[in-house]
């Protein structure tokens, strides 16, 4: 594939000269400018080893992330449609061979009763996520069920924006998904070690390397503005991983004007019969983790860093440090386990992995506000088609942080009003007091408007 550079890469990796601590030191205080990095720089960043250049390293990536987006952190929640899948992938507990797995496609009155749920607790933004299957999950199934969806309100809430992440599509496929309204694609492409891809899928279409990796350019070329990149940490050296995804997203930015929306760094976890996933071939540990949030933080500024509850909660908090900007909370991995199956409570027949947050969405938002950070339910750029180049140009400049705090605390303030339990109440408004004081008097003025409106009754209050 012309733009992953297998052997470009490895020599990156293996040169002594980018080993240099007072190189890697200046590159960090580049990096702090949000400009971006090159991928050199990168590959000098994920060489560092020393205690001192770690500390420098996550503190210019969290600056970095700051100056962007604040400290606003949105909070999202996967629903599971189905995990049939005609795959095989060796990771993956929905692999069609795993004949332990229950399988199980939601039917149209599930999804709404899945959704109700994930309603109920606040969620505005769903990954709607499903195996890759011709007959129970295609796109007239994936259609209905985004359609179903949107049309769930329960007491004045909603979903507003619903990201997507299956197989890839067509060039026709990909404008018949725009046309439903989703906000992000997202497609990972797992590794990009082309040898360990063909090992790790067997058989079935996801076998095919080329068809995934330029699944977002077909995606772009279909009018989807927003695509979501990522890696499964674990198949191969993390440092490839890393180069090789960062050389995806500046590809994508030279072709199309517009890098990924977003970059998701799951790393793999045990998952039912799924043989690789008990024994990574590569595994990462934490501190190599942080290192490869801090250089896509410093490399891609303008870029949603997406965190899962894949990760346990300690280090969840660790990586809110260093960059990440948008976490999942609340989540369950198998089709209908929020409500349909909620009964069995027990869903790891049925599960794509195990996770290592459990804690419910109002937990999650607690612990959020008690380490300073501003929970956000804000969905509206997707809505004000601040989309693709027009986000980025947002995005890129600095501005978008002036839009995504306000939105940010009216979200909020609506979650805190209709959802947050007595506990998480306290810790939020005290949070949405800071935010007021912090502001300046201009937008300050803005936010006390928005808050008015929410106080008054009104939802949906964005900029
Ligand atoms: N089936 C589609 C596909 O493979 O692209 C879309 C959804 S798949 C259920 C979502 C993602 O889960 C995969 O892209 C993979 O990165 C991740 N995943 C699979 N097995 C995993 C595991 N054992 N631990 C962590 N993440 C895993
Ligand atoms: Fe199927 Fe996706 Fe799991 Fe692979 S990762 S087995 S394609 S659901």
């Amino acid at each position: 594939m012309e733009f992953i550079n297998e052997n470009y890469i490895a020599s990156l990796i293996d040169n002594v000269r980018l080993k240099n601590t007072q190189l890697q030191s200046e590159i960090i205080n580049k990096a702090i400018e949000a400009k971006g990095l090159s991928l050199k720089d990168c590959a000098a960043l994920l060489n560092i080893d020393k205690p001192e250049l770690f500390e420098k390293l996550f503190t210019a990536a969290y600056k970095v992330k700051e100056k962007i987006y604040g400290n606003r952190l949105v909070l999202f929640a996967p629903l599971y449609v189905s995990n049939q899948c005609v795959n095989n992938c060796l990771y993956c507990a929905f692999r069609r061979d795993n004949k332990q797995l229950i399988r199980k496609t939601l039917s149209i009155q599930e999804i709404k009763e899945e959704t109700e749920f994930l309603v109920k607790q606040g969620h505005k933004r769903i990954l709607l996520v499903t195996g890759e299957h011709p007959k129970k999950s295609n796109l007239d199934f994936i259609g209905e069920a985004i359609e179903t969806m949107y049309d769930v309100h329960v007491n004045g809430g909603n979903i507003r924006r619903i990201n997507v992440n299956t197989a890839p599509l067509s060039l026709e496929g990909f404008k018949t998904l725009k046309s439903f309204g989703i906000g992000t694609y997202q497609c990972f492409q797992e590794t990009y070690h082309y040898n360990t891809y063909v090992k790790m899928h067997p058989d079935g279409p996801k076998k095919d390397y080329a068809w995934r990796l330029y699944a977002m350019d077909r995606a772009l070329q279909a009018g989807i503005d927003d695509v979501g990149i990522g890696v499964l940490f674990g198949l191969t050296d993390y440092k490839f991983e890393t180069l090789a995804l960062l050389e995806h997203a500046f590809n994508l930015d030279k072709r199309y004007g517009v890098g990924p929306h977003t970059v998701s760094v799951p790393r793999l976890e045990p998952a039912l019969n799924a043989p690789v996933s008990y024994n990574p071939p590569f595994v990462v540990d934490d501190l190599s983790f942080k290192k490869i949030v801090a250089v896509i933080r410093l490399a891609l500024p303008y870029t949603g860093i997406i965190l899962t509850t894949r990760e346990r909660p300690q280090l969840r908090r660790e990586l809110f440090e260093i960059g990440v900007s948008q976490i999942s909370a609340g989540s369950r991995t198998s089709p209908g386990a929020y409500k349909v199956l909620s009964d069995l409570n027990d869903n790891s027949q049925s599960e794509q992995f195990q996770l290592g947050d459990h804690r419910t969405l109002d937990e999650v938002v607690k612990d959020c506000c008690e380490l300073g950070y501003l929970p956000s339910f804000c969905t509206a750029c997707y809505r004000s088609s601040r989309t693709g180049d027009r986000f980025m140009r947002l995005a890129k400049t600095g501005k978008i942080g002036k839009l995504c705090t306000p939105n940010a605390i009216s979200t909020f303030k609506e979650y805190v009003i209709d959802y947050a339990s007595p506990q998480t109440k306290t810790a939020a408004l005290k949070t949405i007091d800071n935010e007021i004081q912090k502001a300046e008097s201009k937008i300050k003025n803005k936010i006390l408007r928005m808050i008015k409106e929410v106080d008054a009754g009104r939802r949906d209050v964005y900029l």
